[in-house]
C-alpha cells in the first residue's frame, strides 16, 4: 500500500475515535486452572502437562481456588460488583494450541462485572468502565519453523508446546471508551499502565507483557462527530506500553484514510507491528454464535460466599494512585516532579532504589537522567534497562563515600548496562576509584604548575580563583580520577596561597 497518511491534528479535526482494551494477565498461581500441573514460565516444551491440561478423553477439570480468589480481588481493585452466581463456559473452537478444541472461559456469566479505573492523563483524571473481569485458561503457544519471519506463511512445520495451555488467565474487558480525542493514544496507554500496577500492587500475576503474563487487544474505531461509533478493529500482537499508544495512533491514521477515500472499516483483527508501527489486517472476527457458547458440564457453578467477598474486599492493599500520592509528598515532589517520574515509569524503580538505601533526590536523578536516556536511546522500558535499584543505590553510595565522583559514576553506570557487574566490581576492575591519595596526585599537581607559570604566579598573589584553571589540568591528565577539593587543596598549599 502507497497510501499517504493523512496528518493526526487533521484527524482528530474531522473523527472522534472511541477505544476499548481487551487485556488478559495470566495469574501467578503455583497451579494451573484446572489440574496441578505447575506454571512456571519457560521449561522444556511438553513438560508441564497432564491428562486434564492435554484435553485426553475422560479426564476432568477442577477450578483452582486460588485464581478464583486472585479474579474476585481484581474485580474488587477495580470497583466491579461481584456476582453471587455464575458458571465457566465452553467456547468452542478448533485451534492446534487448544487441545480439547474448546477454551474453558466465562461467556454471560463473567465473575465480576460493571466497574471503573480512574487515571490520570495529563494531570486529569480519567475514568475508564469496566465492562467485566473473567476467568478463563490461557492456550498453548504455537511456534513456526522453517520460514523467514516466523510467522505461519513460509515455515515448514509448526510446533505446539503445551505448558501455558490451562494457566489461569483473567480478562479485564472495558467499556467504549469515547470523548478522549488526541488523547486517545495517551488514555489507552495510561489505563493499560494503571491496570497493570493495580494488578502488581494485588500480587496476582508478574504483569510483564515482555513475557505475554500480561497481553492486551486494542480496539479502536473513529467516527465523524455527530455521528454513530465507527466500526471497531481489534489489534492484536500489541507487546509493550509504548506500543498500546502507537498501535492507537497508528489505527486512527490508517481509518481515517480509508473513511477519507470514501471507503468502509472491516471489523477484523489487526496484526501489530513492533517494527513499522502499523498494524496489517488478521481474520475478520468470529460472532460469538461461531464459538457455540454453552455452560461448562463438567464443572459446578461458582458462588463466592459474600462473606468471604468482604473479608477479600478489606484486605485490599493500598491502591498504586494512594500509594503514589503518599510517595510523592515523602519524597518532596511537586505534582509536575512527579508527572515526570510517572511518564518515566520509574516510581517502584525509585521506591526500590530508596529502599535499598539511596536518597529520593539520588535515586530519582539517576532513574529520570542516564538511565531514562538510555532506555529511551535503546527503545525498552525503564525497568528493563539493564540496572537494578540495588545497583543504583550501590553506585550512589560509592558517590556519597567520595570513591566516584559523578562523572566516573556515570562511567560506572555504562558498565552496570552492559552488564559487566556490580558498581563496586567495575570500579575496581576498570581503575575507575577516584585517587584523593595526597601522595599519588602531588606530582601531577607539580606538573600542572610547572606547565602554567603565569597561572601559578597569579596564585602566589593571592588571586587564588585562578587555581581552578590548574585542577582542570590536573584533572585532565588524571582521566578525571582525581578528588577535586583534594587537588585544590594540594596547589594552594604547595604555592603558599590559603583559600
Ligand atoms: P470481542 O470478544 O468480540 O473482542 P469484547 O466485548 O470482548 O468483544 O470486547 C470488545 C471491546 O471493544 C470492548 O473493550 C469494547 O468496549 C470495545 N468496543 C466496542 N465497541 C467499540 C467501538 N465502536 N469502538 C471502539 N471500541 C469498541
Ligand atoms: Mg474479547
Ligand atoms: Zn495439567
Amino acid at each position: 500500500m502507497t497510501t499517504t497518511l493523512p496528518a493526526y491534528d487533521d484527524v482528530v479535526a474531522r473523527y472522534e475515535p472511541v477505544i476499548g482494551l481487551e487485556t488478559h494477565v495470566e495469574l501467578g498461581t503455583n497451579t494451573k486452572m484446572f489440574c496441578g500441573c505447575p506454571t512456571d514460565f519457560g521449561g522444556e516444551p511438553n513438560t508441564r502437562v497432564c491428562p486434564v491440561c492435554l484435553g485426553l478423553p475422560g479426564s476432568l477439570p477442577v477450578a483452582n481456588k486460588a485464581a478464583i480468589e486472585a479474579t474476585i480481588r481484581i474485580g474488587l481493585a477495580l470497583n466491579c460488583s461481584i456476582a453471587t452466581w455464575c458458571r465457566f463456559a465452553r467456547k468452542n473452537y478448533f485451534y492446534p494450541d487448544m487441545p480439547k478444541n474448546y477454551q474453558i472461559s466465562q461467556y454471560d456469566e463473567p465473575l465480576c462485572v460493571d466497574g471503573y479505573l480512574d487515571v490520570e492523563v495529563n494531570g486529569e483524571l480519567v475514568r475508564i468502565g469496566i465492562e467485566r473481569v473473567h476467568l478463563e485458561e490461557d492456550t498453548g503457544k504455537t511456534l513456526h519453523v522453517g520460514g523467514a519471519t516466523g510467522r505461519i506463511h513460509g515455515a515448514t512445520e509448526s510446533l505446539v508446546d503445551y505448558n501455558r495451555a490451562g494457566i489461569p488467565l483473567v480478562e479485564i474487558v472495558t467499556k467504549p471508551v469515547p470523548g478522549a480525542g488526541a488523547l486517545a493514544p495517551e488514555v489507552a496507554r495510561a489505563y493499560v499502565t494503571e491496570l497493570r500496577d493495580v494488578i502488581r500492587s494485588l500480587g496476582v500475576s508478574d504483569v510483564r507483557m515482555e513475557e505475554g503474563s500480561l497481553r492486551c487487544d486494542v480496539n479502536t474505531s473513529l467516527n465523524r462527530p455527530g455521528e454513530e461509533w465507527g466500526t471497531r478493529t481489534e489489534t492484536k500482537n500489541v507487546n509493550s506500553l509504548r506500543s498500546v499508544e502507537r498501535a492507537v495512533r497508528s489505527e486512527m491514521l490508517r481509518q481515517a484514510s480509508v473513511l477519507d477515500a470514501g471507503g468502509k472499516i472491516t471489523q477484523e483483527t489487526r496484526h501489530f507491528h513492533e517494527d513499522s508501527g502499523d498494524t496489517t489486517p488478521g481474520r475478520s472476527k468470529e460472532t460469538a454464535t461461531d464459538y457455540r457458547y454453552f455452560p461448562e458440564p463438567d464443572l459446578v457453578p461458582l458462588a463466592p460466599d459474600a462473606a468471604w467477598v468482604a473479608e477479600l474486599k478489606a484486605a485490599l492493599p493500598e491502591l498504586p494512585r494512594v500509594h503514589r500520592r503518599r510517595l510523592q509528598e515523602q519524597w518532596g515532589l511537586s505534582d509536575l516532579d512527579m508527572q515526570s517520574v510517572l511518564n518515566a515509569g520509574a516510581v517502584e524503580l525509585i521506591e526500590a532504589t530508596v529502599a535499598a538505601g539511596a536518597t529520593p533526590a539520588a535515586a530519582r536523578k539517576w532513574w529520570l537522567g542516564e538511565l531514562s536516556r538510555r532506555a529511551n536511546e535503546t527503545g525498552v522500558e525503564l525497568a528493563d534497562v539493564g540496572a537494578t535499584p540495588a545497583q543504583v543505590a550501590e553506585l550512589q553510595g560509592l558517590v556519597d563515600a567520595g570513591k566516584l565522583n559523578d562523572k566516573l559514576a556515570r562511567t560506572v553506570l555504562e558498565g552496570v548496562v552492559a552488564g559487566e557487574g556490580s558498581p563496586t566490581e567495575i570500579m575496581t576492575t576498570r581503575g575507575l576509584e577516584v585517587v584523593s591519595d595526597t601522595g599519588a596526585l602531588t606530582a601531577a599537581v607539580d606538573e600542572a604548575i610547572a606547565a602554567n607559570p603565569d597561572i601559578a604566579e597569579k596564585i602566589r598573589s593571592g588571586k587564588v580563583a585562578a587555581a581552578g584553571a590548574l585542577v582542570g589540568a590536573v584533572m585532565k591528565s588524571t582521566r578525571g580520577q582525581a578528588d577535586a577539593k583534594t587537588v585544590r587543596d594540594l596547589i594552594l598549599t604547595r604555592l603558599n596561597a590559603s583559600a
